[in-house]
């Protein structure tokens, strides 16, 4: 039977120099979960999702990936894990079709490139090239081009760092729906809506430790309850509202 836990990390930790990157970081990631890593610049996050994604040698501590030990049987966790590319590291020269065929034999797999861009609403540009792409799209390309090996664990680093608000939102929709049909996600973000609005629970991370881990609605209901009141009371719109309601919540990338 499959367990419940896809992902266990236990006192992971990562010394650069004097340096504590990454200390003790314990977590766990349920099925079919969206997981978030919050926190400031520098605070470790993506050298712990590279640990887990075996791009970088863990210092101590342990990760088990759908009951794999990383350290131990790298190989295996790589065929269980997709990783999103920044879309500068794809090849000019290939049309997104290709591109997904290409990695789809380095994975020794039978990719079918019309499907995986229908996952990210990208089908009719199955012909097109990155360069071509708007920065949504390529966001979208690079999430479809992540789950060519089928993964049971997708990692997202930043996935909608620099997208406007339209693209933003759409990319959240994309997102979920990929959860939904049965994929496990851990992504990072700078944005505390996006983390509010995806994730089931959230780690926040600060100077490489962990100091909040729980779903974001009880992480702000204990704030409130410890007595925490805003200097002013919440506008009743910000500039956001304002820029999507001139501008409309649908997506225009044509
Ligand atoms: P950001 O939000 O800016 O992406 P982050 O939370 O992902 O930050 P990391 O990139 O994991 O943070 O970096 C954690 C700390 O480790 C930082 O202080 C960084 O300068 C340091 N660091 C990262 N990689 C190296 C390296 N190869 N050599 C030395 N120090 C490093």
């Amino acid at each position: 039977m499959l367990s419940d836990i896809v992902l266990e990390v236990g006192n992971l930790s990562k010394r650069y120099n004097d340096l504590h990157a990454v200390h003790k970081v314990s977590f766990d990631v349920k099925r079919q979960e969206i997981f978030g890593i919050l926190g400031p610049n520098g605070a470790g996050k993506t050298t712990t999702l590279e640990m887990i994604e075996t791009l970088r040698s863990i210092d101590s501590g342990r990760v088990i990936l759908d009951g794999i030990d990383v350290s131990k049987e790298p190989q295996k966790v790589k065929r269980l894990i997709g990783v999103q590319l920044q879309s500068s590291s794809f090849f000019d020269k290939l049309t997104l079709t290709e591109l997904l065929l290409l990695f789809g034999e380095l994975y020794s797999r039978q990719v079918d490139p019309i499907k995986l861009l229908q996952e990210v609403e990208l089908k009719e540009k199955a012909s097109s090239y990155v360069a071509e792409l708007s920065g949504g799209q390529k966001q979208r390309f690079s999430i479809a081009a992540a789950l060519v090996n089928d993964p049971v664990l997708l990692f997202l680093d930043e996935p909608t760092t620099g997208l406007d608000p339209q693209a933003r939102r759409h990319l959240w929709g994309v997102i979920k729906r990929i959860r939904s049909e049965g994929k496990t996600i851990v992504l990072t973000t700078h944005y505390m809506e996006e983390a509010e609005e995806l994730c089931d629970r959230v780690a926040i991370m600060d100077r490489g430790t962990i100091i909040a881990n729980a779903p974001p609605q009880q992480l702000i209901n204990t704030l409130v309850s410890n007595g925490f009141k805003k200097d002013r009371v919440e506008r009743l719109a910000n500039l956001e509202d304002v820029f999507l309601n001139l501008t409309g919540h649908s997506l225009r990338e044509e």
